[in-house]
């Protein structure tokens, strides 16, 4: 029989991989909770027409990327329905505050999510069918101050510092306004009069698009184009004055707090909601799928999927993407993290205090790579030195003296310590 594997544009992750995995995430929450967030957790799908109306039906995502079926009614009493995992997150942040009458608290909410999306894409260097997102929202009522500019600045701090915290060097933010509803649809007139000599110059999808929603041309990755887009005129121009005023707080903010930020004046986004500022953090290191991360201001997608008013931003981070910046960062330093310490008991007879020895030093909150008395002292020595920092060699003599033998790999140097001392120096930076 052939094996089965794991689908296409899907992928397993292992240790020591799911360590990184681990700590983006905890960086992520212990972030988030000095903002105040707090977490949301959506059903992997949803009813197909929140995507379709949260996300657009334009889009890239709704049009051609999403996992549908239709779900069979098991009952007579049922009826059969359109059901979709979900290709992002906000959409269903945004259903679960209306359906939970969050607004009704009168204060802004402030979640974040971790979770796995689901794109039929190309598969790809950071491209993939089931791939992980990082993301928050910020969302209420208007009296809440929810489309204050200095909500738009704050989570633009947030996500520097979130970098930061992680060590991700060289990333640059790249900031653009797309105005409100009625600049923007002002400014799809603009286009669309724009597009009618050069659409046919242009891809099939970017063809369509021009007629149907000439914004979306702006999305357009095709490189053959891209001189066309560049000619295009820019939606600054036809910003309205709230929108210009509100973009320039944004920016005012920023320079107070030191962010740095490039304008990027034809950046506008895969979501069809999108309004006033929208961003993008990029990394050179990514190769052709280079976003890290994106987001922006969506005050009417409430309104659109059936809801109160409820102006609302947020960003979504591939958490993938995050990975293989960091695996490149660490690739360069060349260290790959190692557990404390190896114990290697010997003979099988030393299993059973190796085992109590190795608690107790978990429990002093170090971590301990647990050998076999059946191996020899060669093979422990080898499994430790791929493994652990140091090997702690438990013998018949080592038990009964309370004196065990400890090597440090990095300097080569082999040492008695006293049992009651092994805790503090397995703690210590081994000397490399
Ligand atoms: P891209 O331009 O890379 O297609 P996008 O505009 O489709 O991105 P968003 O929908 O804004 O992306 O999602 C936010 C982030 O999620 C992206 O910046 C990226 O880091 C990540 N992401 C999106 N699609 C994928 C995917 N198929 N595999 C891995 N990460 C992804
Ligand atoms: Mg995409």
């Amino acid at each position: 029989m052939t094996a089965l594997k794991s689908v296409r544009g899907t992928r397993d992750l292992l240790p020591p991989e799911t360590s990184l995995w681990n700590r983006i995430e905890a960086t992520a929450r212990a972030v988030f909770a000095r903002y105040n967030f707090g977490e949301i957790r959506t059903p992997i799908f949803e009813d197909t027409s929140l995507f379709a109306r949260g996300v657009g039906e334009e889009t890239d995502i709704v049009s051609k990327e999403m996992y549908t079926w239709e779900d069979r009614a098991r009952a007579q009493s049922e009826k059969s329905q359109s059901l979709t995992l979900r290709p992002e997150n906000t959409a269903g942040v945004v259903r679960a505050y209306i359906e939970h009458k969050l607004g009704e608290t009168g204060q802004l909410q402030k979640l974040y999510y971790i979770g796995p999306q689901f794109r039929r894409e190309r598969p790809q260097k950071g491209r993939y069918r089931q791939f992980w997102q990082i993301g928050a929202e910020v969302i209420g009522p208007p009296s809440a101050g929810s489309e204050s500019p200095l909500r738009d600045a704050e989570i633009l701090e947030m996500l520097a510092t979130f970098l930061d915290a992680l060590g991700i060097a060289g990333s640059t933010l790249d900031l653009n306004s797309v105005g409100s509803a009625a600049d923007r649809a002002r400014y799809n007139d603009v286009l669309r009069a724009a597009l009618v000599p050069l659409a046919p110059k242009m891809c099939a999808d970017c063809r369509r698009r021009a007629v149907t929603n000439p914004l979306r041309v702006l999305d357009c990755k095709v490189p053959e184009d891209q001189p066309i887009i560049e000619t295009l005129p820019k939606i600054g121009d036809s910003l309205g004055d709230d929108s210009r005023a509100h973009f320039v707080q944004v920016t005012a903010a920023l320079d107070a707090a030191g962010v740095p930020y490039r304008l990027h004046p034809r950046l506008v986004r895969g979501l069809d909601y999108y309004t006033r500022t929208t961003f993008e953090f990029t990394h050179g290191g990514l190769g052709a799928q280079n976003a890290l991360l994106g987001g922006g201001r969506y005050d009417g997608l409430s309104e659109a999927i059936g809801g109160p008013k409820a102006p609302g931003i947020g960003f979504a981070m591939g958490l993938d993407r995050l990975v293989l910046t960091l695996q490149a960062q660490e690739a360069e330093r060349k260290t790959a993290p190692k557990a404390d310490g190896y114990i290697a008991p010997l003979g099988e007879n030393l299993n059973a205090p190796a085992l109590a020895l190795a608690r107790e030093l978990r429990r002093a909150g170090l971590t301990i790579e647990l050998g076999d008395g059946s191996f020899r002292l060669k093979k422990s020595f080898e499994a430790a030195e791929k493994t652990a920092l140091r090997i702690v060699i438990l013998g018949e003599d080592e038990l009964s003296s309370g004196m065990l033998t400890v090597k440090d790999f990095a300097s080569g140097i082999q040492t008695k310590v006293p049992r009651s001392d092994l805790t503090r120096m397995l703690a210590e930076p081994s000397r490399s």
